[in-house]
């Protein structure tokens, strides 16, 4: 029987999520739709409570509903309680079961597709909205020595640094410290600027030699803080695309039992992302 599936954002349109899930759906013999569905965060839970109605067994919430998906659940798993946002539902018997699968996606995505080493790493996490909290718990995980947050508000920075309770491994400092930090050996641009006109004013005195620079967004968003990063000489930089398509297969995972190969879907969606860039 055809299974129904969505991602709610806003904005959505852009989404790669439904190609990648009917990629995957046809790759495991899963019958699936998986359609996008704008909601503005006032109409965001009557639209979930709407598509559940129609028969929907999941769906994956992207910016801005991630904290709403973690109130509409009646249970979260460990990690998403930890985080406090969910990027997962799963329909169990009379209510939403959350999850997050942010931060295994990037670090499936950093360590078995890029082959790199996190561990002992002196990092730096730029943002503290939905996405760094997904992914800062697994960069612990991971084994990252030490994390400095900063972000345009410093309040949300403090909550996050609060929300994580390792004072002696994870601390925040102000946005306009920046130049007096030191450098990194990982950084992690997770704000949304690269969606905006304004560029991020960041100092090379943040890159070590050996410094690896992630930018969570991918396509002509993860191009102004990528080239930073290579202009200052930085050793190695990657956007956001491996994460996307690594946090999906573990969703379809929790969904249908089986994690698919994403080699085939990573390397379509690169070609043709990269087709669009040289095409501008
Ligand atoms: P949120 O809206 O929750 O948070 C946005 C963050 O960006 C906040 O920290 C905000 O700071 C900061 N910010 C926005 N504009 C600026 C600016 N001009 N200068 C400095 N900081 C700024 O969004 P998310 O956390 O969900 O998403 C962040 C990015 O991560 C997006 O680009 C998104 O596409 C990407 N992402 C990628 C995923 C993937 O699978 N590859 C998964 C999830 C997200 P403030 O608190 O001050 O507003």
């Amino acid at each position: 029987m055809r299974q129904h599936f969505a991602v709610f954002g806003q904005p959505i349109a852009h989404s790669l999520s439904p190609y990648i899930h009917a990629e995957f759906g046809k790759q495991c013999g899963v019958e699936l739709d998986y359609v996008a569905i704008e909601a503005s965060p006032e109409d965001f839970a009557s639209a979930v409570a709407t598509f559940r109605a129609a028969g929907g067994r999941g769906a994956n919430i992207t910016l801005p509903h991630k904290q709403a998906a973690y109130a509409l659940c009646k249970e979260v798993s460990e990690y998403a309680f930890h985080v406090g946002a969910v990027n997962t539902l799963m329909w169990q018997d009379d209510g939403w079961m959350g999850c997050n699968t942010d931060g295994v996606g990037l670090i499936v995505d950093l360590t078995e597709r890029e082959r790199l080493d996190l561990r002992g790493r002196r990092c730096l996490m730029l943002g503290a909205g939905g996405a760094a909290r997904g992914v800062v718990p697994a960069m612990l995980e991971a084994g990252v020595a030490e994390l400095i947050i900063v972000n345009r508000t410093a309040a949300r920075a403090d909550e996050l640094v609060d929300a994580v309770g390792e004072p002696d491994r994870v601390k925040s400092r102000y946005w306009e410290d920046l130049a007096a930090l030191g450098d990194f050996e990982l950084i992690i641009n997770a704000t949304a600027a690269g969606h905006q006109t304004t560029v991020m004013d960041l100092p090379f005195s943040l890159l070590s030699p050996r410094c690896l620079a992630v930018d969570l967004s991918y396509g002509k968003a993860a191009i102004p803080f990528l080239s930073w990063a290579k202009a200052g000489n930085c050793d190695h930089a990657v956007d956001g695309l491996g994460m996307l398509v690594e946090q999906a297969a573990e969703s379809f995972l929790r969904w249908h039992g089986v994690r698919p190969q994403t080699d085939g879907v990573y390397t379509t969606l690169r070609a043709k992302q990269d087709a669009l860039i040289s095409a501008d």
